[in-house]
């Protein structure tokens, strides 16, 4: 008999949703028909919407080394409640940070014990690998190791992982070009955030907004030119992680139509929320880097998002202890650490906030949530699709209902959001992952620890064996 049935499911089959049950063996789909089957497992979707397991490809879970801010436990906790199968970890928030196999190989001890859902890795190199010329070295070995990209900040962020210098930045994209990879900057001019930050501090400013101001569109904008210039120049595949201007999804639009290979990804956040009204209202608790922007970038993202220009939506989920990192007594804004969680609420806005209010198509939807993630990272069609053979993970999401966000529900063990409050419509009522159900609403989380599996990046000669699957698909 069948392992496996996810039976009444809305699937998406380009702009429209049909009705099927998605035949599962093996933690593989094998079939998309109408067709009854008996199954050993049967998962109801009571006729909700099912799309290919959803992916958060910017992560910082904070383990090993930062877990009292978060556990991959609790990370992969909120994200299976996000309706996330898929997490891509950052390089730098672990102690060691990762920059090099050594330091890979020590982080995936401490987490496939407690991976909740399926999880792939950034390699990292920084400045200091540079400077120490083991760039190449280090590059091509967590290349082989499996990781999908590269990290380097333009700014400071953990001390363990120094910034790279303008040059520094160009030797990374060498390096990183030669292994067919992406290199995700973390695009802010250090100078002019730098010098504005310095400037504010002793003019004596304490408001929050004073960070975003510090940190202006203009020092976004100039920094992605320069690492379009550098790509163009040494042809890297050159990503903008979490991109949050308008006048960025410009510049990258304008790259792609000069044919060169960039990329870019922005955030919810970035989407629905604006600098002046968050951080007037949260402060602390809505202080990031990049800032929040104003609501002029927020339009032009969503445009962006349907015209391509920005390719996916990811998160920065990065928690900290509210007690000692974001609420001290004494601290500031300019000291308070910057980020917040949101590997729980991705899904939920893009759904209510782009598909239920019409910015995005359902095609648009499934592509900024899944498919180009999977694509761009070299992990599809095994993710990001609903082919024949391909991974059987979905997030299973209920369209009509109403919910509020609430800081206090949040699965992250940062109870803060900026996002607090909101009312969305449409909620992830399932997380399924590789055909075994992770999250119900009605039950929490219902895998255990050491279900989640590391995915190494694909070759694209995968595509073809997924062909040799093929049984049962009447639908398609
Ligand atoms: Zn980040």
């Amino acid at each position: 008999m069948l392992d496996t049935i996810v039976k009444n499911a809305l699937i998406p089959q380009g702009d429209e949703l049909v009705r099927a049950n998605i035949l599962v063996e093996d933690g593989k789909i094998v079939g998309i028909t109408r067709k009854e089957f008996e199954a050993k497992n049967v998962i109801d979707a009571e006729g909700n919407m099912v799309l290919p397991g959803c992916i958060d490809s910017h992560t910082h879970f904070m383990d090993p080394g930062f877990t009292h801010r978060e556990t991959f436990t609790t990370g992969c906790r909120a994200a299976a409640y996000g309706g996330v199968t898929t997490v891509i970890d950052m390089p730098c928030c672990s102690v060691p940070s990762v920059r090099g196999v050594p330091e890979m190989e020590n982080k995936l001890e401490a987490l496939k014990p407690q991976a909740l859902i399926d999880f792939a890795l950034w390699g990292g190199v920084t400045g200091e690998d540079v400077r120490e010329e083991k760039h190449y070295r280090i590059v091509r070995e967590q290349a082989d190791a499996g990781v999908v990209a590269f990290k380097v900040y333009m700014t400071p962020s953990v001390p363990s992982y120094p910034r790279v210098t303008d040059p520094e930045m160009l030797e990374t994209f060498k390096a990183v070009a030669e292994t067919g990879l992406p290199v995700g900057i973390h695009a802010e001019n250090f100078s002019m955030t730098d010098f504005y930050t310095q400037k504010f501090i002793r003019e004596g400013r304490l408001d929050a907004p004073a960070w975003a101001e510090a940190r202006s569109i203009l020092a976004e904008k100039v920094a992605i030119e320069l690492g379009i210039s550098f790509a163009e120049e040494v042809g890297a595949r050159l990503h903008i992680v979490h991109m949050s201007t308008g006048i960025g999804a410009q510049l990258v639009g304008e790259a792609k139509m000069r044919g060169l290979d960039v990329t870019s990804e922005t955030c919810p956040h970035y989407l629905v929320l604006n600098y002046k009204d968050a951080m007037s209202e949260y402060g602390a608790f809505a202080k990031i880097a990049p800032p929040l922007r104003t609501e002029e970038d927020n339009e032009m993202l969503w445009e962006g998002l349907k015209d391509g220009s920005v390719d996916f939506v990811a998160t920065d989920h990065a928690p900290y202890e509210i007690a000692t990192e974001k609420a001290k007594a004494g601290m500031t804004i300019w000291t308070a650490f910057p980020g917040i969680p949101g590997v729980e609420t991705m899904v939920p806005i893009l759904v209510s906030e782009g598909y239920n209010k019409g910015r995005l198509t359902l095609s648009q939807l499934v592509d900024v949530l899944s498919r180009n993630a999977a694509i761009h990272y070299g992990i599809y069609p095994k993710k990001g699709a609903m082919f024949i053979g391909s991974d059987a993970d979905f997030t299973v999401i209920d369209l009509d209902r109403e919910w509020v966000i609430n800081k206090e529900d949040q699965q992250s063990m940062a109870k803060y959001t900026p996002l607090h409050g909101m009312k969305l419509k449409g909620k992830v009522v399932k997380t399924i992952v590789r055909g075994k159900v992770v999250f119900d609403e009605k039950k929490g989380i219902v895998a255990t620890p050491g279900y989640g599996q590391f995915v190494k990046r694909q070759t694209i000669s995968k595509l073809d064996k997924v062909i040799r699957f093929s049984s049962v698909n009447d639908v398609f």
